[in-house]
């Protein structure tokens, strides 16, 4: 079995204990992954902490920190095959999801690389004379990045690219489910020439990722993954009141209006609810379409859904390969149940099949008699489209909003005006309107309510990594008059 290690302080380790991870194709043990304790995470937030204040990094010019992630950028893009490779053998993540997203992951370490002679300080015309004032932009220290299973090498990349052009240092959790590429990509960093501690690649689960969020020396905890795990984070955050971005799931509604051009907002659905095999966060899993046209959409989906190729994860035809875990699936088995007992109708999908591996077929779901069904209100992270309909316009943005969570959606329509509107009236953090699941390093990414806070993307993510210091400097040579007046 293969076996990979941690990347602490600059070495590669074996950690205090081993587990094996499953193949989601097979269901079978691949290779061995080393188990952070609380020890190891302690010794690489000290790494951590050692190389921000060291001279290695902290005396580098943010010229000279672009030019090591340019280098990153190229290794990564270099790596990419292999990178995709070790990312669907041990996340079930399709072959020409993850060739494709990893050759992009580049894109952003070379954004963020040249971001990082462009984080600027300000200068302050202040209302008293003799005196210069001006705000230099510092890097805010040790961040931990945390992320989930699904597009691990991405999911970092929006953390390391901003955190590491600010100047910061990072020690970054892979998931414990499907953890190989991020501690394949530890060896990238390795070659790029960072200085030890600057980059520290460990894994574990709930344990270690409570001994980094409540470590002293972390000031920013950025954070990927659920909510329930986020609320955790918050109270750990708590501690040493460090800084918190997280960015959470999401009930994304995709909404079709009967003037859209319905093969486009048909081909996108399908793109936007079973790409990654559902596990996205941006999922559009609940399918708004006005009743007038919901038969010829619903017909539509459901023949793209029954013509989606499922198979073998590491194979390019393959469209739907495994989810990442056997937890996942049977969760998802049980939403669909329970929504079946609320009276939604199941359309097609729905059953998980015989045989090895994690599968789950693309499922649709008829909600429009159950308003109730658990899937139009709880998260899947699966293959699981949940179908309501509505009459108006302002129907269609009461139940868009009837959500906790805020992250993505999607409008469908030919009138601008009506799109402008639908622009302004949703509350999530993407709107997208006659597209799906567009991402870009150019462009902040994020939402509010139970889709957490901050932005990852663009520029407001490297400068959420930097905290502001206010600089005083008095030109006068007289002397100070009077010692009790504060000017
Ligand atoms: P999760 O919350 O269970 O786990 C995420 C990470 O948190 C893992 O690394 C896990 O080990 C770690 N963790 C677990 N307990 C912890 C604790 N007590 N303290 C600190 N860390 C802890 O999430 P998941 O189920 O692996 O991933 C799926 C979720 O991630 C979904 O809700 C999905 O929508 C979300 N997601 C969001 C985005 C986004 O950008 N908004 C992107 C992808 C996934």
């Amino acid at each position: 079995m293969d076996r990979f290690q941690h990347y602490i302080d600059g070495r590669f380790e074996d950690g205090t204990a081993h587990f094996p991870s499953l193949d989601p194709a097979t269901g079978e043990p691949w290779a061995e992954m080393p188990m952070a304790g609380a020890a190891d995470v302690h010794r690489a937030v000290e790494a951590a902490h050692r190389a921000f204040l060291g001279p290695a990094w902290s005396g580098l010019t943010a010229s000279a920190r672009g030019k090591l992630l340019f280098k990153l950028a190229d290794l990564v893009q270099a790596a990419a095959p292999r990178l995709a490779a070790l990312e669907t053998r041990d996340t079930g993540k399709i072959i020409r999801e993850t060739s494709a997203q990893i050759a992009y992951v580049a894109e952003y370490y070379r954004y963020y690389a040249g971001l990082a002679d462009k984080i600027e300080g300000a200068h302050l015309p202040i209302d008293k004379p003799d005196m210069e004032v001006w705000l230099r932009r510092e890097p805010v220290g040790v961040v931990a990045a945390i992320v989930p299973w699904n597009s691990q090498l991405f999911l970092s990349a929006v953390k390391l690219g901003p955190a590491l052009a600010a100047g910061c240092t990072v020690v970054l959790k892979a998931s414990e489910d499907g953890p190989a590429p991020l501690l394949e990509f530890a060896k990238l960093v390795h070659e790029a020439g960072f200085p030890p501690g600057v980059v520290n690649v460990l894994t574990g689960g709930p344990e270690a990722g409570q001994a980094l969020t409540t470590h002293p020396k972390v000031a920013h905890i950025a954070f990927t993954g659920g909510p329930e795990t986020a609320r955790h984070i918050v109270r750990a955050s708590a501690e040493n009141l460090s800084k918190t971005s997280l960015e959470l799931g999401g009930k994304s509604p995709f909404i079709v209006f009967e003037d859209a051009d319905l093969d486009s907002a048909a081909n996108a659905q399908v793109a936007g609810i079973f790409a990654a095999t559902g596990q996205s966060c941006v999922a559009g899993s609940r399918h708004l379409v006005q009743r007038s046209v919901k038969e010829q959409m619903l017909a539509r989906l459901t023949e793209k859904a029954k013509a989606v190729a499922i198979g073998a994860p590491d194979r390019m035809e393959t469209e739907i390969g495994p989810l990442c875990t056997r937890r996942q699936r049977d969760r998802i088995q049980s939403l669909v149940d329970a929504s079946v007992a609320a009276g939604a109708r199941l359309v097609t999908g729905g059953v998980t099949p015989e045989g090895p591996g994690f599968y789950y077929p693309p499922t649709i779901l008829d909600c429009s008699e159950a308003p109730d069904a658990p899937v139009l209100r709880q998260e899947c992270f699966g293959p699981v489209l949940a179908v309501t309909a509505f009459d108006t316009e302002d129907q269609a943005l009461a139940m868009a909003n009837d959500t906790a969570y805020g992250l993505a959606s999607g409008v469908f329509t030919r009138s601008l005006t009506r799109a402008h509107r639908m622009i302004r009236g949703i509350r999530a953090g993407i709107v997208w309107v006659n597209t799906y699941r567009a991402v870009s390093p150019i462009a902040p990414f994020g939402g509010h309510g139970l889709s957490g806070h901050g932005r990852e993307g663009g520029m407001a993510a490297a400068l959420d990594y930097t905290t502001v210091k206010t600089v005083w400097l008095r030109t006068s040579d007289d002397p100070i008059p009077d010692p009790f007046v504060m000017r």
